[in-house]
């Protein structure tokens, strides 16, 4: 089994997969699923490959993930070719080993074991692949999940096999994560010369106690699953470096809000337009929405998950929502119970992305473990 999945994961890092291209991925896994009795679904939504699989009848897990990878950075700084999978010292480095294609590998593995030995078994199978996640994550996850919304489909439990341990594979499982929201204001002076700043109105300086605020902006004070909701300031832009003797006619600020289930999306909306108009600051405000937060606080998964760690691993996982969104963000829509558990997450996105061989033997066995507590 251990063979299977490097030899799998190796396959698939081999293949230059850049977000949003998965460039035969999905194909090869595709091949692996309908030898075991998969029904297969492609779905190309512009340059974005997607792969719906699925397998039995009732209850559904699906296995959620991605075969696209981010850019392997400078090639020079590697100590192998980034697409050139090897295994040194029992980890198993290249682009895409840890995030996901590593994991990827372990659920297709652990879903042959299973029904090598359990081909009679409740419940269905399935899985959901993309190759948008690492970009823009529009014509992928999201897309699929609405149209399988339109057509009825349920889906019970979702994991998601993001690199979610921290120290050691299974320390960490997230049960939610954080939502996404951006905007960008523009706040409107009057342009003029400097020297005669009573004809002009400085939006530099009209808008430093706007700043202030949003800075101190307390949102909500999170929940036993979260910590409190977070703005930051990513961007401020106004007036020319090179041009010192004029007052810019306008501000831009960029800011993100990383926010939990004690707070509506249009309550903060609604607290920074009401903000720029208790300062009566002349503005444009463009948002941009990427997630609503989710939580699973109890359920079943996460009952299974948390015990087929302990079985498999024999320690006890601590759950979590921090770090960035993930495409388990979208499953809501379907009322899915949602759950992450993949690899160690120290070298993602990094030069020299490398994973331990044996935890993704490990992770399989786990993943295999889950399916049995699910459906036998
Ligand atoms: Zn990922």
């Amino acid at each position: 089994m251990l063979n299977s999945i490097i030899n799998l994961s190796k396959e698939l890092i081999k293949i230059p997969s850049i977000s949003p291209l998965d460039l035969g991925c999905q194909e090869i896994l595709a091949q692996k699923l309908k030898k075991i009795g998969f029904i297969i679904e492609n779905i190309k939504i512009n340059r974005t490959s997607n792969l719906w699989a699925y397998k039995g009848h009732g209850k559904t897990l699906t296995f959620v993930g991605h075969t696209d990878v981010v850019p392997a950075g400078n090639i020079k700084k590697w100590k192998i070719h980034p697409f050139q999978p090897i295994v040194i010292n029992d980890y198993l480095f290249g682009r895409g080993s840890a995030d996901m294609k590593g994991s990827i590998s372990a659920m297709i593995c652990a879903t042959e074991n299973f029904l090598k030995k359990y081909n009679f078994h409740k419940g269905r199978i399935s899985f959901l692949l993309t190759s948008d996640e690492e970009s823009r994550a529009c014509d992928g996850t999201k897309k699929i999940v609405q149209i399988l919304k339109k057509r009825k489909e349920k889906i019970n439990y979702c994991l998601v096999g993001e690199p979610t341990s921290n120290k050691i594979l299974g320390d960490c499982i997230k049960n939610g994560r954080r939502g996404s929201l951006s905007a960008v204001i523009t706040i409107y002076g009057i342009q003029g010369h400097i020297a005669y700043p009573n004809l002009a109105e400085n939006p530099i300086h009209k808008s430093i106690v706007f700043i202030k605020k949003l800075i101190n902006l307390e949102l909500d004070r999170g929940n036993d699953y979260f910590k409190p909701s977070c703005l930051q300031i990513f961007f401020i832009s106004s007036g020319k470096l090179n041009i010192t003797n004029m007052i810019p006619d306008s501000i831009k600020i960029g800011l993100n809000i990383r926010y939990t289930p004690e707070i509506k999306k249009k309550n903060i909306v609604l607290k920074i337009e009401e903000m720029l108009k208790k300062n009566s600051l002349k503005n444009k405000i463009s948002w941009f929405f990427s997630g609503d937060p989710f939580l699973t606080s109890s359920g079943k998964l996460l009952q299974v998950t948390k015990s087929s760690i302990q079985k498999i691993l024999k320690i006890s996982p601590y759950l979590s929502t921090s770090g960035g969104t993930s495409d388990g963000r979208f499953f809501p829509l379907l009322k899915s119970e949602i759950i992450e558990l993949g690899p160690v997450n120290k070298t993602i996105h990094k030069i020299n992305e490398c994973v331990k061989v044996q935890d993704l033997y490990l992770l399989s066995k786990i993943y295999e473990n889950i399916l049995k507590k699910l459906f036998l």
